[in-house]
């Protein structure tokens, strides 16, 4: 399922899949189903397509929701059109970071999922600014598992490997 919805005053087209293909209409930073098996990306985000400010042009993002749902319950309500904003209120827009180091201990991440303080929410700023503080003030922010080191970006999620 592909569905073009609007939640929380910001549309996307939102996936239920990771079937998506990239072309050079779609900004992605990295692309992480080159380095995560799609089946192991499903349950923990999901992959959204938001207008950039160029026209034509896409951002990819990966949905990611910070309380550790089961995704496929919003697979549904968006299948089914019975979503609200409540259902996307504790999501955040991602990007996949396909090679995160700790500049303390050296460790290597090879997937992880970040928030880029600035474009998350292209033409709604104020959103944005809600989700950013939101991940701020629950500590949702993770750090380096081997030695506790803060990250210079702010990850979310770190796949285990
Ligand atoms: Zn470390």
């Amino acid at each position: 399922m592909i569905k073009i919805i609007e939640t929380e005053n910001t549309e996307f087209t939102y996936w239920d899949n990771f079937n998506y293909k990239i072309n050079d209409s779609i900004l992605v930073s990295n692309d992480a189903k080159k380095y995560i098996y799609p089946n192991e990306l499903m349950k923990i985000c999901r992959p959204v397509f938001t207008k950039y400010y160029k026209k034509g042009m896409f951002m990819l993002d990966y949905l990611f929701w910070i309380d550790n749902i089961d995704i496929r319950d919003i697979d549904l309500k968006v299948k089914n059109n019975t979503f609200y904003d409540i259902d996307f209120e504790r999501s955040i827009k991602t990007y996949f970071l396909n090679n995160l180091k700790c500049l303390q201990c050296g460790k290597i991440y090879r997937g992880a999922l970040s928030v880029d303080p600035v474009l998350i929410y292209p033409k709604n700023f104020k959103l944005g600014d809600i989700k950013l503080k939101m991940i701020n003030d629950e500590n949702k922010i993770i750090k380096c598992h081997e030695c506790g080191n803060a990250f210079t970006s702010k990850v979310l999620h770190i796949s285990l490997n």
